[in-house]
């Protein structure tokens, strides 16, 4: 489920809809979570269906770490790639702002974070300027490195901030962030947020 301060708008021609804030949205808080109207598809049930659904799986999908393509039945699905993403900790089940996002701001992820493949590469113009001019999978370990140390410091302000999402939090995935995220104070206020989502 995507923040409720946020709302899907026209970009332009060549990217299509994005995902926008309505209200700044600080850092810390979590732009969104996995929930239970969210399809996660399994390798065998995609590959039972008919070649009709390839596109549309690549189009409106995004790869957990099982490998498993997961469709969001809201706008979370129509967040776009940027070079420079302003969320990010999808492997959590869960992304939080990396920065504050500001009202009529694009929420982004960097597609070389979602277990990428090397048939999914693809060139970029996300307008950033850290753009890299291309979405690699030989970029995941770098790109993946860089957003961990974003990550840990707004793990590391999530009881700083409104949480509207908290109540779908669900406390392994939590423990998985402390676990991956290696800082004591990161993992105090994890434990934080579990004590609220109960
Ligand atoms: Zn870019």
């Amino acid at each position: 489920m995507i923040h409720p301060h946020t709302r899907l708008v026209a970009i332009d021609s060549v990217v299509g809809n994005g995902v926008v804030a309505t209200r700044r949205i600080p850092r810390g808080t979590i732009t969104w979570v996995l929930d239970e109207l969210d399809r996660p598809l399994t390798g065998t049930e995609m590959n039972a269906m008919p070649s009709c659904y390839d596109k549309l799986i690549d189009l409106w999908t995004f790869r957990d770490g099982r490998g498993h393509r997961v469709l969001c039945w809201d706008t979370g699905r129509n967040l776009n790639h940027s070079c420079e993403p302003n969320c990010g900790g999808s492997e959590f089940w869960f992304e939080v702002a990396l920065r504050d996002i500001e009202p009529g701001e694009q929420l982004t992820n960097d597609y070389a974070t979602l277990y990428m493949r090397p048939s999914e590469d693809f060139a970029c113009r996300c307008g950033s300027p850290l753009c890299r001019g291309a979405a690699s999978h030989e970029q995941v370990p770098i790109v993946v490195a860089a957003i961990q140390k974003q990550l840990q410091l707004a793990l590391s302000e999530l009881t700083l901030v409104p949480q509207p999402l908290s109540g779908l939090l669900r406390a392994d995935w939590l423990e998985r962030a402390r676990e991956l995220v290696a800082s004591n104070l990161v993992a105090a206020s994890v434990d934080a947020v579990v004590a609220v989502g109960e």
